[in-house]
């Protein structure tokens, strides 16, 4: 059940070590929810397991140490992932509510009333007008989208699906656009990502991937949306919700440069877009926003690392030093510079 939408290119170790997530996340957990065990080959070249259940009160969870580590404190050479049933039903259902903020109060509602949604996709008005109309090849012109799911055993699906109607329209009054509604972004789901929806060259985009409980993602949205308007007019900023959680969700947050406000000298657009990440992230991380969800820290991202930790950091850096005590795993990697 684990199915993002990089299912066709990515490998498991690397879904393993920056904690990805698939589309079902909302049911079924993030990858590090489906592991029960692994092993590692440490820097140091000792080959470990870590205990067999993922649930135990034997000290400190070395599994979760390892998971999202990507790949500085050691090299995942075996899982145990947990295999869950196929369906019976899946059903989908679809929304569209005056603004994103009632779209989020109506999505909040749902999460914390526990009938849970295997996955929850929420557009702000930009996005739905923009990309979710071109992709299910309709107009919806005003509005912020909302699309939600279930699924398991057929009558309890429909429990499931009649008392989150009652949340929708009863509570929010959302304007129902039926199974179908929600069925085009099943079925059109990985269309976002691939030629003919996809941004490209020589558009220059970037993914501000957030994640936030829901007394915050608001303001982090607006943060973001804030500072990149203002310091960058050029650039369009778009957003959605996914992966949703009963404290909160992720925001799938990007800047678009149209091909001919980018500057043609390779430095000068490095230096531009870098320049946006900056000014997002620092914005979102000061409105109590976490980076990230899913796409992990990388070399990019690394110089966030200390401000997002604070004074957690020298633990961080601490285990990073005790594990390779010679650095030569991913070294930059994860704001390690120079460990
Ligand atoms: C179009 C598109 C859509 C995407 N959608 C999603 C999505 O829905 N959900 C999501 O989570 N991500 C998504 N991603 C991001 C990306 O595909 C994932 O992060 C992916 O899981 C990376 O896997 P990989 O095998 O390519 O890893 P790599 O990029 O090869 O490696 C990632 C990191 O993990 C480390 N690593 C890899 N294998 C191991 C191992 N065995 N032990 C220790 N360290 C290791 C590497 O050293 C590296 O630091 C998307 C990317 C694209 C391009």
């Amino acid at each position: 059940m684990h199915l993002p939408a990089s299912i066709a290119c990515a490998t498991i170790g690397g879904f393993l070590a920056h904690r990805g997530t698939g589309v079902l996340s909302t049911k079924y957990g993030k990858i590090e929810d489906m592991v029960m065990s692994l092993e590692v080959v440490t820097p140091t070249g000792e080959i470990i397991h870590t205990l067999p259940v993922p649930r135990h009160a034997s000290g400190p969870d070395l599994t979760m140490l390892f998971l999202g580590s990507e790949g500085t404190l050691g090299v995942i050479t075996e899982v145990t992932l947990k295999v869950h049933p196929q369906p019976e039903s899946r059903q989908f259902r679809a929304y569209i509510f005056p603004d994103f903020h009632t779209a989020m109060q109506a999505g909040a509602s749902l999460m914390r009333s526990r009938l849970g949604p295997c996955a929850m996709r929420l557009y702000d008005e930009t996005e739905t007008k923009t990309h979710v109309s071109k992709v299910f090849g309709i107009d919806l012109d005003k509005g912020a989208y909302l699309v939600f799911g279930f699924d398991g055993r057929k009558d309890i699906v429909n429990l499931q699906m009649k008392h989150a109607r009652e949340i929708m329209e009863g509570q929010f009054h959302g304007k129902d656009l039926g199974a179908k509604g929600g069925e085009w972004w099943w079925e059109n789901k990985y269309k976002f990502f691939y030629p003919g929806y996809m941004f490209h060259v020589p558009q220059a985009f970037g993914t501000l991937d957030t994640v936030a409980d829901f007394a915050h993602i608001e303001k982090v949205y607006w943060a973001m949306k804030n500072v990149v308007n203002k310091e960058f007019p050029d650039a369009r900023f778009i957003g959605h919700f996914s992966h949703w959680y009963e404290w909160g969700c992720m925001l799938y947050a990007r800047f678009i440069f149209p091909g001919d406000k980018v500057p043609p000298d390779p430095r000068d657009a490095a230096a531009l877009y870098n320049a946006v990440w900056d000014k997002a992230i620092r914005a979102a991380i000061a409105n109590g926003g976490v980076i990230n969800e899913h796409h992990g820290v990388g070399l990019k991202l690394g110089r966030y690392v200390k401000d997002l930790y604070g004074t957690a950091m020298p633990v961080l850096e601490g285990i990073k030093k005790q594990l390779d005590p010679n650095g030569i795993m991913n070294p930059g990697k994860l704001g390690f510079a120079g460990i």
